[in-house]
């Protein structure tokens, strides 16, 4: 019997997702179908059910219904309760288990595939939205100096960073600011704002970037955002969100299937279909 798993979203027409999950089965020889899924924006909680009531073992979820899915699983796993957002739900039993592969798949792209430690570096992350709030705790994992997080509306970041100013081990880590505020230069700035999906860019000083700087902007597309001109027109190597897309497939295939794929090969033909 095939497995069957899905994308749901709203809109979804331009999901690369089902592409990438066909080519993680062909590679790993599982017998899986994938597709996407649109659900109603106000249908989400009717779409799961169906789909569980279809047989389905497992979703993906995507704009705008990241937080929707949070709430709406039975568990969640400790990375997506941190994060409040699901991108990654797997259906056992009666049980609607949340997860959250977009923090660790922006990590392995960063660490695995850009070949950027992130031990004692400088992290700057723009945007305190779910994309954001995911990728928190997969950084602090990795060891780094400090994380800055630096938003629009200040409150939010503020929120943000006082998750983790209670938890010892990241004490005096992780500090929130204004666009205005962003002091220095960092070895990784990451724009998880969506500031680059209507071809804008956060005001962030040129100060931040400086040659061996890493950029990586969230977004993916045929060419470079904004934020990624900017950022290598000031001595920084700046990345789209291409690797964060496959990676994160990868962290959610492996935990429906419990076998890891090969990435290279499948970024590669991914950005060729862009
Ligand atoms: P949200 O809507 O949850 O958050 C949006 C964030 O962007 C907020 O912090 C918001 O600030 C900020 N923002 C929006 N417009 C601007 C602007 N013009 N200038 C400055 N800040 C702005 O979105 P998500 O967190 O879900 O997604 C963020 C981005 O990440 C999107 O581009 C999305 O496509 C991408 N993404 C990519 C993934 C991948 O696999 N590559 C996975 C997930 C997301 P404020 O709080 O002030 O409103």
């Amino acid at each position: 019997m095939t497995d069957k798993y899905c994308v749901i979203g709203n809109p979804i027409a331009h999901s690369r997702s089902p592409g990438i999950h066909t080519a993680f089965a062909a590679q790993t020889g599982q017998d899986i179908a994938y597709e996407r899924c649109l659900a109603p924006l106000d249908g989400f909680a009717d779409t799961v059910r169906e789909l569980i009531a279809q047989g389905y073992r497992g979703a993906n979820v995507t704009v705008p219904f990241k937080l929707e899915a949070a709430s709406m699983a039975t568990r969640l796993e400790e990375r997506a309760r941190l994060a409040g957002a699901v991108n990654t739900l797997r259906f056992e039993g009666d049980e609607i288990v949340g997860d959250n592969t977009d923090g660790p798949g922006l990590v392995a792209d960063i660490v695995r595939n850009a070949g950027v430690a992130l031990k004692d570096k400088r992290v700057l992350l723009l945007g305190a939205g779910g994309a954001a709030r995911g990728v928190v705790l997969p950084i602090l994992q990795h060891g780094p100096a400090a994380i800055v997080i630096a938003n629009r509306t200040r409150a939010t970041a503020d929120e943000l960073a006082a998750q983790f100013a209670g938890q010892a081990a990241h004490a005096g880590q992780v500090s929130a600011c204004g666009f205005e505020d962003v002091d220095g230069a960092f070895d990784v700035v990451i724009n998880a704002t969506s500031a680059s999906l209507s071809n804008a860019m956060p005001p962030v000083p040129a100060s931040a970037f400086c040659q061996g700087t890493l950029a990586l902007d969230m977004m993916y597309g045929k060419a470079p955002s904004p934020f990624m001109q900017f950022a290598a027109s000031h001595g920084a190597t700046a990345r789209d969100g291409l690797g964060m897309l496959v990676e994160q497939a990868a962290e959610a295939f492996a935990i429906w299937r419990g076998v890891r794929p090969q990435t290279a090969t499948i970024l590669e033909q991914t950005r060729q279909q862009l």
